[in-house]
């Protein structure tokens, strides 16, 4: 990656004197940007956010999970780069908005999530998945009041498993993870108690430190899909990690070519699959389970709620509803689009019953092809040259006065 883009200069002190001549240009390239700027009393440099608006317009597609997490910034000037994101329905990063603030506390995360809620609307849909930051989670929860907040289950998991004494952790943390994603109340109840009698120690800090209903599907009061960890995230962070020691303009602009990057080349798989009705990941599926599925036993229960008894080829059986979209195994109704079951009964139902059912009904609508495709229906565009920046004077005359730079403080701490 280079960071001599746009041609504008790598100095730290011309991208705070320029921001918001860049800031003009970006939203000129992007109808519909919300980008905000905050300086402290003395006019230097606090926060910014940027929110694209192709983004925040294909958000309205999309499941309503968002991941939140923060990386130090490695520019003379510190602070941190904060991004907030979505997952595609295959399963791919969507950056809804990104920010930079002088540090991780409620204050800066409070106005950060403020930002977020002028373009994304608190809504009882909405979840919001982070690691255990107290002041991050504390800032969700008062300014987005109608969302829930749940626990990345991996970053969980590592403080987990560091209680468990002698026993080796790589096994205990891979059995949390395995309790986090049990789909029903019985398989949980049932593991959760061996797991207590296995390791007591780790069985007694889940119970003390952690709520449930931040963790386990199970207990998890909203629609999170496969959602559960923000590791996502953690790949975006990594995808930028050289960009982190820029100046800020640089940084920024290579987060935006990135995005556009990702927005072309997402518009292309899209086109790719525009003659089938659900996306890539969920078709894939689907199609992997249809040959078993095809296979097992299906008996009609009740043909007003097209409700099915399905057994296994172990011999177990299940309950599926495609009026309902759900089955006893709970892995429909988390999902949102049939297990095997559920697939068994759609084949019997479309064979013996009525052909004219199509498998993406019974899918939540957020897997339909047609609806990804508006996800990227936008063009994400970067800021030109400087060389064709056409900014009013009043808003190039305004500049920015750069933070202290952190080894300043630092040595005046020490001193
Ligand atoms: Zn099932």
């Amino acid at each position: 990656m280079s960071n001599h883009v746009s041609g504008i200069p790598g100095s730290p002190e011309k991208s705070y004197k320029m921001m918001y001549s860049y800031l003009y240009m970006l939203k000129q390239v992007n109808p519909g940007t919300k980008t905000c700027v905050k300086l402290d009393d003395a006019s230097k440099f606090k926060y910014l956010f940027i929110a694209l608006g192709a983004c925040i317009e294909g958000f309205a597609f999309m499941r309503k999970v968002i991941a939140v997490d923060a990386t130090s910034l490695k520019n003379k000037y510190g602070g941190v780069l904060v991004f907030a994101e979505a997952q595609d329905p295959n399963g791919q990063s969507y950056p809804l908005a990104f920010a930079v603030l002088d540090s991780e506390n409620l204050t800066s995360w409070t106005w950060f999530f403020e930002m977020l809620k002028s373009v994304i609307p608190d809504s009882s849909e909405l979840v919001f998945m982070s690691e255990r930051n107290q002041s991050l989670i504390f800032a969700i929860g008062s300014v987005f009041p109608e969302a829930h907040h749940g626990h990345c289950l991996w970053h969980l998991k590592e403080k987990v498993k560091w209680h468990a004494g002698n026993v080796n952790k790589v096994i205990v943390g891979h059995k949390f993870m395995e309790l986090g994603r049990y789909y029903t109340v019985d398989d949980f109840n049932s593991a959760y108690d061996s797991f207590e009698k296995r390791y007591p120690a780790v069985y007694k800090y889940v119970q003390e430190h952690t709520e449930k209903d931040k963790w386990a599907r199970v207990f998890f009061p909203r629609d999170r899909y496969n959602f559960d960890t923000i590791n996502s995230v953690e790949s975006m962070k990594s995808v930028f990690k050289e960009a982190t020691t820029w100046a800020l303009i640089p940084m920024l602009d290579c987060i935006v070519r990135k995005f556009s990057d990702w927005f072309t080349q997402r518009k292309e798989a899209v086109s790719r699959s525009i003659d089938t009705s659900l996306v890539p990941l969920v078709e894939n599926y689907l199609h992997g389970l249809w040959d078993v599925a095809q296979k097992l036993s299906v008996r009609e229960i009740n043909s007003y709620e097209l409700k099915y008894e399905i057994t296994d080829t172990a011999g177990k059986m299940f309950w599926a509803s495609l009026v309902e979209k759900s089955c006893t195994c709970k892995v429909w109704d988390y999902e949102k689009f049939p297990c095997l079951h559920g697939l068994a009964a759609y084949i019997y139902f479309t064979t013996n019953v009525d052909g004219g059912l199509n498998i993406h009904e019974l899918c939540s609508k957020y897997y339909w092809t047609e609806l990804w495709a508006l996800a990227y229906d936008r063009t994400l565009c970067v800021v030109p040259d400087m060389s064709s920046w056409n900014v009013p004077d009043q808003i190039k005359e305004v500049k920015i006065i750069p933070p202290d730079r952190i080894r300043r403080k630092g040595r005046k701490r020490v001193g």
